[in-house]
């Protein structure tokens, strides 16, 4: 399978996580770009260069003030006086105006840049800095670069995303992700002549992002597995079975949240099931949100697949047999990042 990739995804160096206001190691760094590149290249998977693309997509998915905020923002911080004040040289918001704050009257778009992130930014994890905005976008271009290939006649493309995107909502950005690589890829097919598209998300976490995206919508279908954010994961207050799409997009999304704890079984079973309803659907080209994070040995979730259930659900959703974009999402164990990414391809391709 083609692997559509950049080396201008490797920009965007976070540095840290703000975590309970604590500055932690980040595990979505650079070098998860190099442990998939050499996962995919040992599997004997063919690199394409991604090529820069223009915006038009891309601006059909997300709100154009976020857009220009992600674009402008590490340049604002670098001018203003928090890396000599505080020693901070990345973006972090210090205040969310929610409705809570804003309480219904009219808000104004705030001046300072640590109070305007927090009207894009939604949570203290997803920091901005130099080469955030270009790695992001590179991502987007081999999200495109991959569905150029499949508009081609490829019957699968991999698009190593990173930083990932399917936590990026039209308006915000968190959960690391800040341009959503998936839906992007899914209005792209769209726009090639696909009427009805199919979303399968198979990493740890919902994609509350890509949910958010397409849920009044009937032409693109979300359905997610992932830990039930019921048991305190993260998206925490989205991705609940009772989300099910609204107005046009009623029936249009299904979430499957899964028990800590969950293993190749239980999990392959709910795959399968979403694999199913999508075959069912009348849907003509399908985008997988490849996360890696539900394997076993990965610090982000409390699932337990294994390299076989991931080489599994590529047979299975291969077998659906609609020409497909996959794309990188989580997957944050670098020792096994690699193996596991390629396990999906090769299940997938065969
Ligand atoms: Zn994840």
């Amino acid at each position: 399978m083609p692997v559509v990739w950049s080396p201008t995804t490797r920009d965007h160096d976070p540095q840290h996580e703000v975590w309970v206001g604590v500055a932690t190691i980040g595990t979505e760094v650079a070098a998860r770009v190099d442990a998939i590149l050499a996962g995919v290249t040992e599997a004997g998977h063919p690199l394409v260069d991604a090529t820069a693309r223009p915006d038009d997509v891309l601006a059909r998915v997300h709100d154009p003030s976020m857009l220009t905020f992600l674009a402008d923002a590490a340049e604002r911080w670098r001018q203003g006086p928090y890396a000599d004040l505080v020693g901070q040289t990345r973006v972090v918001p210090y205040l969310f105006p929610t409705p809570a704050m804003t309480a219904g009257l009219p808000a104004r778009r705030a001046v300072a840049v640590h109070a305007e992130a927090g009207s894009y930014a939604y949570d203290t994890m997803t920091v901005v800095g130099p080469g955030t905005w270009e790695a992001a976008r590179a991502a987007v271009d081999c999200a495109l670069g991959a569905v150029d290939l499949v508009l081609a006649g490829e019957g699968a493309a991999y698009a190593l995303c990173r930083p990932p995107g399917h936590h990026a909502t039209p308006a915000g950005f968190g959960g690391s992700c800040y341009l959503n690589n998936a839906a992007v890829a899914a209005e792209a097919l769209r726009a090639g002549g696909h009427d009805r598209v199919a979303v399968i998300d198979i990493d740890a976490h919902q994609g509350n992002g890509t949910a958010a995206i397409f849920y009044d919508r009937a032409d693109v279908l979300y359905g997610s597995v992932h830990v039930d954010p019921g048991a305190g994961w993260f998206p925490h207050v989205v991705g609940y079975a009772e989300e099910t799409g609204t107005g046009a997009g009623e029936g249009a999304t299904r979430n499957v949240p899964l028990p800590e704890g969950t293993g190749d079984a239980l999990w392959l079973e709910a795959v399968a099931g979403l694999a199913d309803w999508v075959a069912a659907e009348g849907c003509s080209a399908l985008v997988v949100s490849l996360g890696v994070d539900a394997a076993a040995d990965d610090p982000e979730s409390p699932l337990l697949v294994t390299v076989d259930g991931y080489r599994g659900a590529g047979a299975i959703l291969g077998r659906v047999g609609l020409p497909a974009v996959v794309v990188q999402e989580g997957g944050y164990h670098l020792p096994t990042l690699g193996g596991l990414v390629a396990a999906y391809l090769d299940g997938h391709g065969s």
